[in-house]
């Protein structure tokens, strides 16, 4: 686990309090949790490259400790298709992030696999006051935002816990499958939702977390955006 404590260390020295979304993710993958590949790129000739290794399509995304929202800020350019479509979008996010804010630190742009559309779910966890660690799990877009349809545990979760965090959202006969939509790979669910509360348990520092959206597939899951709020 000694990625994991070398990243939140290097950003309280830094005096950061948000991880960068490929620091959250190298944390994911050390605990489990699968997410899209991905390589931090610091010129658009080596944005290409990391393109062609990773394979087309790909996504694009601004890497600053400035920028927490990255699509607000123009900064997430997906489905890019070709080395001339990377190196353009490269150009597009920077000239974008820098409208959005001038003074914004650029690490530099994040080269990512374009996960295949699906059922987006919501993994959170957020460390209560009262209760400490709680694992929260939800439903993408309007299911979360306007539904509120959502599930939460304290940590540290079982595997029924997390079993029974999906089964009793509103929304769960979406997840099951209806009419001709394939049923998704729950158990796929139930391992990110106890590798997220282990990850939260290990390190009490973390004061919030959000795996949004993670991508929920027939065999399979995917998270494709990664934060992690430091106390
Ligand atoms: P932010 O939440 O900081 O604005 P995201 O990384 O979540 O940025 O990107 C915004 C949206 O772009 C995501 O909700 C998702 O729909 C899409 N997206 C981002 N990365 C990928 C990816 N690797 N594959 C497929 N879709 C992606
Ligand atoms: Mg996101």
């Amino acid at each position: 686990m000694n990625q994991t404590s070398k990243i939140i260390s290097k950003a309280k020295e830094e005096g950061r309090k948000a991880l960068l979304e490929p620091e959250a993710k190298t944390i994911c993958v050390e605990y489990g949790i699968p997410v899209t590949q991905f390589k931090v790129a610091s010129n658009e000739n080596e944005a290409a490259k990391y393109a062609d290794e990773i394979g087309y399509p790909v996504v694009l995304k601004i890497v600053s400790p400035d920028i927490i929202h990255k699509s607000d800020a123009g900064g997430v350019m997906v489905d890019l298709k070709n080395a001339e479509e990377v190196t353009d979008a490269y150009k597009k996010i920077l000239e974008n992030v820098k409208k959005y804010n001038t003074n914004a630190k650029i690490v530099g742009i994040l080269v990512q696999e374009m996960a295949p559309q699906s059922t987006e779910t919501i993994v959170g966890a957020i460390k209560d006051p009262q209760f400490g660690q709680t694992v929260m799990f939800g439903l993408g877009g309007i299911f979360v935002e306007i539904l509120k349809d959502v599930s939460f545990r304290i940590a540290p979760l079982t595997t029924n816990d997390a079993k029974d965090m999906i089964t009793e959202l509103k929304a769960y006969p979406l997840l099951k499958g209806y009419r001709n939509t394939p049923p998704i790979d729950v158990d796929a669910l139930v391992n990110i939702l106890c590798n997220t509360s282990r990850l939260v348990m290990d390190n009490p520092e973390i004061k919030e977390l959000d795996l949004n959206p993670v991508l929920a597939y027939q065999k399979g899951a995917k998270t494709v955006d990664a934060r992690i709020i430091l106390e």
